[in-house]
């Protein structure tokens, strides 16, 4: 095509255009105008996310996403994926992306409490949800609603993506066989497990992931508590602590992929439903394959480890410190209450079926 002919066809195609924007505009609401006008029109965004690149199973789950979302809108959805500390440190992704320098993140939700306590409940609570009921209290039992509205005043759009499912208590250089072998020990546990542990007699120290094993090997601190065996085996802990203690802080803990509100209401119905089905996919697969990833590393765990429960009057101190940090926060912050009495709720609904349904099954399945 000669290029006058070529600005011809061009001015002929953008006035049919205007004509049939205008035929268009008399039949429909403004919010339909608002989707067809981005429809199929190439969209990219910037996501950064708190992991390296390529983590295990995190990150692996979030590169899946992105090209999940490329696959399904037909490549006019590109979600470009970035590693921690490559646009912004890991734990600033909270803040970049709602001061909209990026348009979403991949991060763990417990990361952000200090922004408003009530955060820690959807990131997951010691001695409650587990992932299955902590995706259903967000999808029917009204965690959604307000995990948005509460994250609506930072202008960001919260979706679960992905979970860890049930995570171990943690590695021990020494068995614990009473509440009193806990007194004076220095573990590495964050959020709320950690203030559990607190009351308990435990010193909490945050580590930055690089440190913990040299910190472990050389006594700085007694003990730790990573993720479970499939991320836990490439840390080596094993191999500086070698009692393995079953789980109790983090029965569930829930990832997000968040973006900036503003950007989100933005973005066509088509791309949303697109984004919203490719979390649902990646939160599914993401719990899936932390089940089979840690099946197969806890029977491959080297035989020098002991596994073990924390006796039951650890149990029963951590929930009665657990009961006291949930009463004391709820009277500090209205949030945290409505957040509470919703989960709250929710478990009072589901914990009589779950004793019958699941766990009875469990019992007699043997
Ligand atoms: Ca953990």
């Amino acid at each position: 095509m000669k290029r006058r002919d070529f600005l011809t066809a061009t001015a002929v195609g953008a006035t049919a255009i205007v004509l049939q924007g205008c035929h268009r505009a008399e039949e429909e609401t403004p919010k339909d105008k608002a989707v067809n006008v981005n429809k199929g029109k190439k969209v990219t965004l910037k996501l950064a996310t708190s992991w390296p690149a390529h983590f295990p199973i995190m990150g692996t789950g979030v590169d899946r996403f992105a090209a999940r979302c490329g696959e399904m809108s037909g490549g006019t959805l590109e979600i470009k994926v970035f590693a921690k500390n490559i646009l912004v440190p890991a734990l600033q992704v909270f803040d970049a992306t709602s001061a909209a320098q990026i348009d979403a993140f991949h991060s763990g939700v417990y990361y952000w409490k200090g922004k408003n306590p009530a955060f820690s409940i959807f990131g997951g609570m010691p001695l409650g949800l587990t992932s299955e009921e902590m995706i259903t209290w967000m999808k029917f039992g009204g965690g959604y609603d307000l995990w948005r509205e509460l994250y609506g005043r930072f202008n960001l759009y919260p979706l679960v993506g992905g979970t860890t499912g049930p995570q171990m208590g943690g590695w021990f250089k020494k068995e614990i066989t009473s509440l009193e072998d806990l007194k004076g020990l220095k573990m590495r546990i964050p959020g709320l497990g950690g203030e559990i542990m607190q009351r308990l007699g435990v010193n909490p120290v945050l580590l930055p992931a690089g440190e913990i094993f040299t910190s472990l090997e050389r006594g700085t601190i007694d003990a730790t508590e990573w993720v479970g065996p499939a991320l836990d085996k490439m840390m080596g802990f094993d191999k500086a602590a070698p009692y393995y203690y079953t789980g109790w802080h983090e029965p569930g803990s829930i990832l997000e992929v968040t973006f900036n509100k503003a950007r989100w209401e933005k973005l066509s119905s088509e791309h949303q439903a697109i984004i919203t089905a490719a979390t649902e996919e990646m939160t599914a697969q993401m719990l899936q394959e932390f089940r089979y990833e840690n099946a197969k590393a806890f029977r491959d765990l080297p035989e020098h480890v002991q596994i073990r429960t924390f006796p039951a009057e650890v149990i029963e101190a951590a929930t009665a410190a657990l009961k006291e940090v949930l009463s004391e926060q709820s009277v500090k912050n209205e949030d945290f209450k409505r957040v509470l009495e919703s989960y709250q709720a929710f478990y009072r609904l589901n914990q009589p079926w779950d004793e019958i349904s699941t766990k009875n099954f469990l019992d007699i399945r043997g």
